[in-house]
């Protein structure tokens, strides 16, 4: 979850209770409260690059998790990151997320966008979300509220927030409920789904947003056989439509995202220690030295 979901998830809250308490009488001027949308730069995807990383490294006490690291992703690509444990794939979204900043190197969103320049809140809003590895979704409230909240949160829609759905709100939600598997868990306590459901849920939460570019760390660790088919169903149906950033171990899902065709990216010690088809990386004599071959 975003942090400016969680700051709009506990906002919402309060309204609710301060709602429940003052059911009989009418509040008003709920409407002309509400500030008006800052509008941030808009990025510029025309050249094709979604995503641009340059040279980055990252050091802590004196050990480089990022090392030199260059990547580029290109508008609606799907592009598998792999790597051994401790190669960097984490540190490297928290960098283009602004949870950690680099020692050296830059970060560009789109051509125009540099994203060093940005808070995490604001790289965010202008259209990256990230799904970390743990679910991270409003247990106590209903599937359906939770894509709500989501959806009220976008930042194109923030006049709207404490106002009812409109049909074309709620058209949303119906479609992203199909897309996530959960139509019939709509009205479902989000705490009482499984793992995946859960994890579907989150990416549907942070897809209400559109955001250009997703990360996902290890989406699914822990799914069943059959819940990472369907994620992976998941994503390649929003691949062209979105960027997406797929760090995973497990190389059955890989496989099934790549689909034989698109190129992978192999981490090792905080660089790029091979990129091409999954087929090929696999065969790397040195990539089966630091990874596969353990
Ligand atoms: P991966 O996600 O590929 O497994 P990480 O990016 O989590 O790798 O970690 C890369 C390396 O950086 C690891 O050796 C890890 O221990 C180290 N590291 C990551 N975050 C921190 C931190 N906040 N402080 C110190 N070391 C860290
Ligand atoms: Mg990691």
């Amino acid at each position: 979850m975003t942090p400016e979901l969680m700051r709009v998830g506990a906002k919402l809250r309060q309204e609710h209770e301060e709602r429940q308490k003052s059911r009989d009488t009418e509040s008003g001027g709920r409407q002309a409260s509400f500030g008006r949308l800052v509008r941030q730069g808009e990025a510029d995807f025309t050249q094709g690059v979604a995503l641009y990383l340059d040279n980055i490294s990252v050091s802590f006490d004196g050990f480089k998790a990022l090392n030199a690291l260059t990547l580029e992703i290109n508008v609606g690509e799907l592009r598998c990151i792999i790597g051994p444990n401790g190669a960097g794939k984490t540190t490297m979204m928290d960098v283009i997320t602004g949870k950690t900043r680099p020692d050296a190197g830059t970060v560009f969103f789109g051509s125009t966008i540099d994203l060093l320049r940005m808070t995490e809140p604001q790289i965010a809003q202008i259209g990256v979300g990230r799904k970390f590895q743990k679910p991270t979704v409003y247990e106590q409230l209903t599937v359906f509220e939770n894509l709500e909240l989501a959806l009220k949160a976008d930042r194109r829609a923030r006049a709207s927030l404490f106002s009812r759905l409109t049909a074309e709100q709620l058209d949303r939600i119906g479609e992203m409920l199909t897309l996530i598997h959960l139509k019939a868990n709509a009205q479902r306590t989000a705490g009482l789904l499984s793992h995946g459901q859960k994890q579907w849920l989150e990416i549907g939460m942070l897809l209400m947003q559109d955001p250009k570019l997703l990360l996902l760390d290890e989406p699914v660790a822990g799914m069943t056989d059959e819940e990472s088919e369907r994620t992976a169903e998941l994503f390649l149906s929003l691949e062209g439509r979105h960027s997406l950033v797929v760090v995973e171990h497990d190389m059955k899902f890989v496989d099934q995202l790549t689909q034989s065709r698109k190129r992978v990216t192999v981490l090792h010690e905080g660089s790029v220690l091979a990129e091409g088809l999954l087929s090929d990386v696999q065969n790397d004599q040195k990539v089966v030295e630091v990874y596969l071959g353990r």
